[in-house]
């Protein structure tokens, strides 16, 4: 390659904001890696807390790190010891870099590696006009996938990971949380043939594309009481309850909520990461019910890809709803505060723009 440096957006100050630089260097192509020109590149909450310096971000980059990690592209340069995949493939990313030789990485559960380290956390990230990254991480895609669905494979994979491990099939489903992923997810429930679908936020914009995703009913945990909340989801579920609840928020309050609309017998999915400790009756919400309670992080590789795959091309599904915004890669601010300021959806950064 001619060129030695891309533009990107590089973290480089230990505070709020970002850069948008040109002279960044094209990253190096390891033995096992692959050199990926980005087409398209989402936004994610792991992206906010970068952007924002939280105590999430600050805990783990070390700077300066070029962030972003859901993303597709064309590969353009591979490792010595790459023969899976060859220039000219176009490939999405899977953010988990396993390390190969753990007892969960031996055992088919890479997506749960004890050494994991994640793209654009730990190594250079996608916002950028090209990423060099394991080709262990990359999945291929077929022309049929646009690069920029082929970007959000990665978060609709947590989505998908989310509702597989509900086998919600002729299930009564309650959603909690309805940004991207719990939008996907919705989706996903009723490609896998879920009876009814209730999906809960506390926005109404983003419940109604929920509803457009396929949720028969919708909750406004903010505009009505828990105990109103619960009233409404037992009068569509014949008084039982939800038989699964799927939490995609991680927020206290949706938890305790989720647990006292769950049926007795029923399913507890967590897929929302709560930023600290919570309070909740183990006794009514776990014991009594004989519920089961299954955490879920992010997707099977690469089982999920290729049920996402599935769905988007053999359902109704569509990824169009839950597309908030596509910008230029140099505008990306204007896609942050755009999420900021409650636009609902993915939000979708373009280096060739
Ligand atoms: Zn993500
Ligand atoms: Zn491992």
């Amino acid at each position: 390659m001619e060129r030695k440096t891309m533009k990107g957006v590089l973290k480089s100050l230990p505070q709020e904001g970002a850069e948008y630089r040109e002279d960044l260097p094209i990253p190096e192509v390891g033995p096992r890696d692959i050199l990926v020109k980005v087409q398209a590149a989402a936004i994610c909450g792991t992206d906010q807390h970068i952007i924002n310096w939280t105590e999430y971000a600050k805990q783990r980059l070390t700077l300066p790190m070029v962030f972003g990690h859901e993303f597709a592209g064309d590969v353009v340069a591979v490792g010595s010891d790459v023969h899976e995949l060859s220039v000219g493939d176009r490939v999405a990313g899977e953010t988990h870099i396993p390390c190969n030789h753990c007892y969960m990485c031996k055992t088919n559960r890479r997506h749960n590696c004890a050494n994991m380290k994640i793209i654009g956390v730990h190594a250079p990230g996608a916002f950028a006009e090209y990423i060099s990254f394991p080709a262990d991480c990359a999945y291929k895609l077929d022309d049929d996938i646009s690069y920029e669905i082929g970007a959000m494979l990665e978060p609709m994979g947590v989505a998908v990971h989310g509702v597989s491990a509900g086998e919600v099939k002729g299930c009564n489903v309650l959603i909690f949380g309805c940004g991207p992923i719990g939008l996907m997810a919705v989706g996903a429930a009723r490609a896998m043939g879920a009876k009814k679908i209730f999906a809960a936020d506390v926005f109404d914009a983003k419940l109604e594309i929920a509803k457009v995703m396929g949720a028969d009913a919708v909750l406004n945990t903010r505009a009505m009481s828990a105990d109103e909340a619960r009233a409404k989801l037992l009068e569509y579920t014949d008084g039982m309850g939800a038989d699964v609840v799927i939490d995609y928020t991680g927020n206290a309050a949706a938890l305790q909520q989720g647990f006292g609309m769950l049926r007795k017998n029923g399913t507890f999915i967590m897929v929302g990461l709560p930023d600290k400790p919570i309070a909740l009756d183990l006794t009514d919400a776990i014991v009594y019910k004989e519920a089961t309670v299954k955490g879920v992080t992010g997707r099977l590789m690469y089982e999920t890809w290729d049920e996402c795959i599935d769905i988007l091309k053999n359902s109704e599904f569509s990824m169009e709803p839950v597309t908030g915004g596509v910008y230029p890669l140099s505008n990306y601010m204007d896609a942050f505060n755009a999420i900021f300021s409650g636009v609902p959806g993915k939000m979708l950064l373009i280096p060739g723009k």
